[in-house]
């Protein structure tokens, strides 16, 4: 039983592929905690394999979302509330860069592989909490964002994504202010290197998982339950008094010097 209680809370999940997603783990945990989801898709081709992630889930709500269109994102929160209410929770677990522009030289990305990367890995933040927040209850909401240490340090092959992470930090920050006063509150978590879709396709990211085990001070990778967890703290009760945060969930990686 979760330690955690969520139940009569409602909240959207964007970023569910497949069962290894970080949004799927969270997921779970909200939904062992007693929430009530909608989910949302990236186009057809992942369509049936969300379907059967979520399953076990009874039929929670599932729509097709491109987080880069505005109107996508509206749509996703308008038949999100007419199901559900209101809007309490809201994860994102959104990244997205070209291939050619993770590995090689940094330099060598162009203005295609920018705009790319740091649209649908920052800029979607910013429409996904402020068209939720006129769904959120008089008592607010909470919003949580996964990010990675590539935002403040090099991780050679992450490339385009680090700027895109430093741009996606940043904007938590201001999001928290700006909604601060609405009892809305936006956090991140910047998660070790976990294996899933997206991080398989970054050149070097066996050499950041063996970094992480052989370095760290828990000597091992964080589990997609710890992440999880993590995030259904953030987005519960619990952390009230936490806006604007990043928080390494890491087995204390970045707490390292040498
Ligand atoms: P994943 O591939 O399972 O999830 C990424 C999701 O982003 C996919 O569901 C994809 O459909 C979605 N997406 C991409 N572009 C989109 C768009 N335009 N509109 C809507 N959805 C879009 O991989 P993941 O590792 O679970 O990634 C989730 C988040 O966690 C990302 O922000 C990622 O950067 C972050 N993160 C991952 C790790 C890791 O090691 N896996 C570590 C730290 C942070």
């Amino acid at each position: 039983m979760s330690p955690i209680d969520l139940s009569g809370k409602k909240g959207v999940v964007f970023g569910v592929a497949n069962q290894r997603s970080i949004a799927w783990s969270i997921a779970d945990a909200l939904a062992g905690a007693g929430a009530e989801l909608a989910f949302t898709y990236l186009g057809e081709r992942l369509k049936a394999g969300v379907e059967k992630t979520i399953s076990g889930l009874g039929a929670p709500l599932l729509l097709e979302c491109d987080a880069t269109d505005d109107a996508q994102v509206k749509n996703v929160y308008d038949q999100a509330a007419a199901r559900l209410g209101k809007i309490d929770i809201v994860v994102h677990c959104i990244a997205f860069a070209a291939r050619d522009d993770l590995g090689g030289d940094f330099s060598a990305t162009n203005r295609d592989g920018f705009r790319t990367a740091l649209e649908a890995s920052a800029y979607t933040l910013i429409p996904v909490t402020s068209l939720a927040v006129p769904h959120m209850p008089e008592e607010g909401g909470a919003v949580v964002a996964l990010t990675f240490d590539a935002a403040n340090r090099v991780y050679p092959g992450y490339n385009i994504m680090g700027t895109a992470k430093a741009a996606l930090e940043n904007e938590v920050s201001q999001l928290a202010n700006e909604f601060g006063p609405r009892n809305v509150r936006v956090n991140a978590i910047s998660a070790g290197p976990l294996a899933t879709l997206s991080a398989r396709s970054i050149p070097g990211f066996n050499t950041m998982r063996h970094a992480f085990e052989s370095r760290s001070p828990l000597k091992r990778n964080v589990t997609h339950e710890e992440v999880a967890n993590t995030a259904l703290f953030l987005l519960s009760d619990m952390s009230s008094g936490i806006t604007g945060a990043v928080i390494p969930v890491d087995a204390g990686y970045t707490t390292i010097g040498i």
